[in-house]
Formats: C-alpha cells, sequence, structure tokens
C-alpha cells in the first residue's frame, strides 16, 4: 500500500461508494474550489445545496472567528443562555411566518426530520406517518423510513413500522391522510428524486386536509430552502405554510446545523411528558450558531431578481444540447436529463476534468445535478454553460 492522501484516505475513512470523486482539496472561495495540485474548479454543486453564499464568505468566516475566540461548547442543547443560539434563533423566526416562531437546533438535516417525526406524534398521540414516493429525508433510520428507495431501505429493515406513501401532487391519494396520521412529510420541491416540484393546486389541497384531519404538515426545506428556489423557503411559492419545517445543508453558511421550527406552544411539548422528550449535545453549538446567524444576515442581501435571471439563463444555454431530454428548473436547482446514466456520467467526468464540478442524484441516475451558489455571477455562469456544452460535446 503506498502513502499517497489519497491512498490514506480509501484506508482510514469510511467509504460511501466505490467511485469518490478524490479531489484534494486546499482551499475554498466563493464560487471555486481549488485543489493541491493548483487547480481551480467552478463549483456548481456548492457541497450540495449547501454554499448557498459561496464558500468561506468574509461575514461568516469572521463570526466564526469572533465567537471561537470567546467559547465553543459549554454545555448541552438547551440549558444555558448563549449568545449566538439566541440570535440565531431571533434572525430565523423573523423572517418566518407568526405560527413558525421557535426552533430547535440540530446537528444535521436527518437529525431534524428525526425530532420533527417526534415532535408530530407527541402533539397529535397518533401513531402512522405519510410520506411521498421519491422523498429523500435522511440516512438515519427514522429518515430513511420515510424516505421511498427501497433498495437503499431493504438492507437496513425492520425501518419504522406506520409508515406509507403517496404519489407527490396526487390530489386523490390525499385521503389516505385520516385522523389517524400524525404527520405528512414532504420536500416542497423534491431534490434527490430530480428536482420534482409540487403544484399550488396540491399544496393548498395538502394544507386542507392536514387541516380537516389533525395532521401534522412537515415541510423538508432542507434542500430547498435557504434560497435555493429562488424564494427564500420553497413554501413561499405555494402561499402555504407547514406546521413544522425542517432546515438544514444551506442553513449554516457551510457549518454543519439542522433546526425544526413551529410554535411555541407545540415545541414546549418536547419539554414535558416526558421531559427532555428530545435531546442534543451539540444542537445549538455557538461556533456554529454564529456562522448560522452570519449567513441569515447576508442571504438578506441575496438578490431573488438575479438569482432567477441566472438561473433561466443557464438553462436555456443548456437545454438546446441535443443530448438534453429535459431540465427541470426551481431558482438555482437544476436537474439535467439525459438519455441514461452511462452519459450523464461521461458529461459528470468530462465537467471534472474541464474544471467544473457537477454531480449526480441518489435516486434518479438520468440526469445530473446543479446547485451553485446564488452568489454566482454572471461572468461564472457563463464560464459553466460553456464548460457543459463542451462536455456534452465531448460525450457525443
Ligand atoms: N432532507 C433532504 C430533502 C435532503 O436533501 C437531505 C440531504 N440530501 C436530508 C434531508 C438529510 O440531510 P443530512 O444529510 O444533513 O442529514
Amino acid at each position: 500500500m503506498g502513502n499517497s492522501k489519497k491512498e490514506r484516505f480509501l484506508k482510514h475513512q469510511g467509504q460511501t461508494s466505490p467511485f469518490p470523486f478524490l479531489l484534494e482539496v486546499d482551499h475554498a472561495k466563493g464560487s471555486y474550489i481549488y485543489t493541491k495540485d493548483g487547480k481551480r474548479y467552478l463549483d456548481m454543486i456548492a457541497g450540495v445545496a449547501v454554499n448557498n453564499i459561496g464558500h468561506n464568505h468574509p461575514k461568516v468566516v469572521k463570526a466564526i472567528h469572533e465567537q471561537v475566540d470567546k467559547h465553543m461548547h459549554v454545555m448541552v442543547y438547551g440549558e444555558f443562555v448563549q449568545d449566538t443560539p439566541l440570535d440565531f434563533a431571533e434572525k430565523l423566526t423573523a423572517v418566518l411566518p407568526e405560527t413558525l416562531n421557535t426552533v430547535y437546533t440540530v446537528n444535521s438535516g436527518t437529525e431534524a426530520n428525526e425530532a420533527a417525526l417526534k415532535l408530530a406524534k407527541r402533539i397529535t398521540g397518533r401513531k402512522e406517518i405519510i410520506s411521498c414516493y421519491g422523498a429523500y429525508h435522511g440516512s438515519t433510520h427514522g429518515s430513511l423510513s420515510v424516505s421511498s428507495n427501497e433498495i437503499k431501505k431493504k438492507p437496513f429493515e425492520p425501518l419504522l413500522p406506520g409508515i406509507s406513501f403517496i404519489h407527490h401532487n396526487n390530489l386523490e391519494e390525499l385521503n389516505q391522510i385520516t385522523e389517524k396520521t400524525a404527520a405528512l412529510i414532504i420536500e416542497p420541491i423534491q431534490g434527490d428524486a430530480g428536482v420534482r416540484c409540487a403544484s399550488t393546486e396540491y399544496m393548498k389541497a395538502l394544507r386542507k386536509r392536514c387541516n380537516d384531519t389533525g395532521t401534522q404538515l412537515i415541510f423538508d426545506e432542507i434542500q430547498c430552502g435557504m434560497g435555493r428556489s429562488g424564494r427564500l423557503f420553497a413554501f413561499e411559492h405555494f402561499g402555504v405554510s407547514p406546521d413544522i419545517l425542517t432546515l438544514g445543508k444551506a442553513l449554516g453558511g457551510g457549518m454543519p446545523i439542522g433546526a425544526f421550527v413551529s410554535t411555541k406552544e407545540k415545541m414546549d411539548l418536547l419539554s414535558h411528558d416526558p421531559i427532555l422528550g428530545h435531546i442534543t449535545t451539540f444542537g445549538g453549538h455557538p461556533v456554529i450558531c454564529a456562522a448560522a446567524a452570519a449567513n441569515l444576515e447576508v442571504m438578506s442581501s441575496i438578490d431573488f431578481e438575479e438569482v432567477e435571471r441566472i438561473g433561466a439563463f443557464i438553462e436555456l444555454q443548456i437545454k438546446r444540447h441535443t443530448l438534453v431530454k429535459e431540465v427541470r428548473r426551481v431558482g438555482l436547482m437544476f436537474a439535467v436529463d439525459m438519455e441514461n446514466d452511462a452519459i450523464v456520467g461521461k458529461v459528470v467526468e468530462n465537467c471534472l476534468n474541464a474544471g467544473l464540478i457537477s454531480f449526480w442524484f441518489l435516486s434518479h441516475p438520468n440526469s445530473f445535478r446543479l446547485s451553485p451558489p446564488l452568489t454566482i455571477t454572471n461572468k461564472e455562469a457563463i464560464e459553466a454553460t460553456e464548460i457543459i456544452i463542451t462536455a456534452m460535446n465531448d460525450a457525443m
């Protein structure tokens, strides 16, 4: 066994697939990642919808430095009053509807969903949960149970009981939501299914059905939230808000955080009968919350008209190509469909060789994904489309 960094990575770090990208990262700034061999990559994935304000935003970096010099972890979540978690919670609730006024910070997207499912059971006293075909909600047992990819679930059974699935956008199936349903969990825009958007009619009917049956409506905006869809939150497109909102990925400006948000009355249920109904050691970590609060401040200056303009430009350039079957896009969240997964593989590889990072979907092998930073400039968008078009030409 040799001693290169790649070999050491493969030997000592747990792997997620037989085909890791294996870029050796040196540093990252704005829309670019720089590798140890001196190359520069235009990041059209943003860490899979994480670096929405670009890499290493100076305001986020400054907030982290300031907090790290004061203190890091001092106590488990929920016991001590600390400046940055409070600042973050106030800033987040200020941009959400009045019914989403209390935030509980956790460590990842999947943990936010786990907690949201528990909260819905605690609120309703019910046991059944409904999710949607095509959904991805995370990789831990509960979140995996409400995700729909059977191949990914099978080896890890038994998963949670009492879970069933309905089809996104199917109005008839809404009657499967009943007085026995604790929660309906849905990504308003499905990410890993290949950017599938719910219709406004569906979302309004779903909201009504949940109201009529007393079911908690959970929106998983871990991927489609935080500006990715061209609005700060995807639910703004539909004029419908959830009972419980889950967030993650881009929430921390590049630092790891998840959150679930609901009303004060509902959230308080996790603090009694039993007390400590949901606990976490590191949730609400002061350094992470400093980054998340700074991220929210930066997000407030994002020009969403410009995000839409750049999104439309990239879409127009790409969809003209003969290899492209369909482009599904909302804001700067793209799925580009091709004939088959082999062509997708070639395009992704050609892009990488030409200095651009694109990526696959978990459950949609015929498409590649793009989710660039929302701060991508005109010049970078032109550079991106030129590289992608050349990559597609070379894949023919
Ligand atoms: N929900 C959605 C919609 C996601 O896209 C993801 C991550 N891809 C998750 C949940 C899980 O988040 P995490 O990887 O932080 O656990």
